[in-house]
């Protein structure tokens, strides 16, 4: 395995450097940055950024508008843009149900869906989570029945990212309750402005309102928003998945929340001396990185290996959990470096606009919203306990 960079890769890198230098608005950077919050207006406005430059959709087929980037050039892409401050991509519409309707929709479905989430003018959630169906997500409920040209739908859905500014929602519904669990799912299309759908609020621990409930009564859906087959929607949800997985275990993000971490444990001070010579301290941010590098050795290895023609397999369970406790550890010892100042919640200094007096510092102030709000890497795109499941069985052969 040769980890060293080709000349055409280093190429790239410059010109991605060129790009972010160039475009990157420095006020969305300063908030990626500072672990401020992001508005809807400023994830549309860098993604129209992006789609200009045509590297929006990076797991599309050139034929729809994708870039076909090798798996070197998407670890490049990663790694630039979380230290340049890049705001993540909103997942839904580009990275899950995309690859699902290029897969497995109609030529009209295609048609209808593709241009608009490549336009930004659809913004897509997710509904498979149910109160009854996480970790067991076949055991959903939601149902959806026929009747004439349409499917009426009950039920309900749960921890709906961003649920509150969707246009669509792709969702899993029960349509046949006389078979196996995994062999009665459909996929559907759904417009979030459909009569009968209720969007309620979870406000989570750090104050954020950034996942919901959503309710269907009586919701009409075309039977044409259904993708691919009815009852075979456990493919299709499974396959969605797999791109779900891809891409969390943050090794781009971990490396510029340590490079933030080093940079606040020199700012803070401890007994009249900067907290990353305090000996205890700096063993803990030492041991993290020596954690990171071993988990970002990891991700090279499984990045050689599909550009050998591989499929990566329980690695990549493996890495998901490896590296998210890795982005957990760090944001703890953020959240550490800043003592009793982590304890009060102040809403009004998570604005980057905030002119008041900080109890603490300026980038003090996000560190246990930020800290909290990432206690879901462990949780969502499939728990760590199920990981370590996959990697026991899989792996060790357990
Ligand atoms: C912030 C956030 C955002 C989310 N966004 C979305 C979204 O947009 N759309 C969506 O559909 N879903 C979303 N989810 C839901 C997420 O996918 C589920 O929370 C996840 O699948 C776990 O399901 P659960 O919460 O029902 O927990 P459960 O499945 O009830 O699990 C509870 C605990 O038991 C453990 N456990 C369960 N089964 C096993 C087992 N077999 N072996 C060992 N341990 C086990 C789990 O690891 C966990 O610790 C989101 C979740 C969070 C926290």
């Amino acid at each position: 395995m040769n980890i060293n960079y080709t000349a055409e890769e280093l190429a790239f890198r410059d010109e991605v450097r060129a790009f972010l230098d160039d475009k990157l608005p420095a006020d969305i950077a300063e908030k990626v940055k500072g672990l401020r919050k992001l508005s809807k207006e400023d994830h549309q406005r860098w993604q129209k950024i992006l789609s200009a430059q045509g590297w929006y959709a990076t797991h599309w087929p050139a034929e729809h508008g994708g870039v076909e980037w090798s798996a070197v050039q998407k670890h490049i892409w990663d790694e630039e843009s979380c230290r340049y401050g890049v705001p993540r991509t909103i997942p839904f519409g580009v990275n899950m149900v995309a690859p699902v309707i290029i897969k497995f929709g109609n030529e009209q479905q295609k048609q209808q869906y593709l241009p608009r989430i490549l336009s930004g003018e659809d913004w897509w959630c997710q509904g498979y989570s149910e109160p009854g169906a996480g970790s067991d997500l076949a055991s959903l409920k939601t149902r959806a029945v026929r009747d004439g040209d349409h499917y009426i739908v009950n039920g309900q859905k749960t921890w709906t990212t961003l649920g509150q500014h969707a246009d669509m929602i792709f969702c899993l519904v029960r349509t046949n309750t006389e078979v196996k669990a995994q062999e009665g799912i459909s996929f559907l299309l759904i417009d979030m402005n459909t009569p009968g759908i209720t969007v309620r609020p979870i406000i989570t621990l750090d104050g954020e309102h950034e996942v919901n409930e959503v309710f269907f009564e009586d919701v009409k859906v075309p039977l044409a928003n259904l993708v691919g087959e009815e009852d075979k929607g456990w493919t299709y949800a499974k396959y969605l998945l797999t791109y779900e997985r891809t891409g969390l275990a943050g090794i781009g993000l971990s490396k510029a929340a340590l490079g933030h971490l080093k940079s606040l444990a020199s700012r803070r001070l401890k007994h009249g001396r900067p907290l990353i010579e305090d000996t205890g301290f700096s063993q803990r941010i030492a041991q993290v990185e020596i954690d990171l590098m071993a988990a970002a050795i990891s991700n090279l290895r499984i990045i050689a290996s599909v550009e050998g023609g591989g499929v990566p397999g329980a690695e990549s369970s493996m890495l998901k959990v490896r590296g998210t406790e890795i982005r957990q550890t760090i944001n703890d010892l953020a959240r550490r470096a800043i003592g009793p100042y982590a304890i009060p919640f102040i809403e009004e200094e998570l604005a980057l606009d905030f002119d008041g007096d900080y109890l603490s510092d300026e980038y003090a102030a996000p560190l246990s919203a930020h800290y909290f709000n990432n206690r879901k890497l462990s949780i969502f795109g499939g728990s760590n306990e199920i990981q370590k499941n996959i990697v026991s069985k899989m792996i060790l052969g357990l």
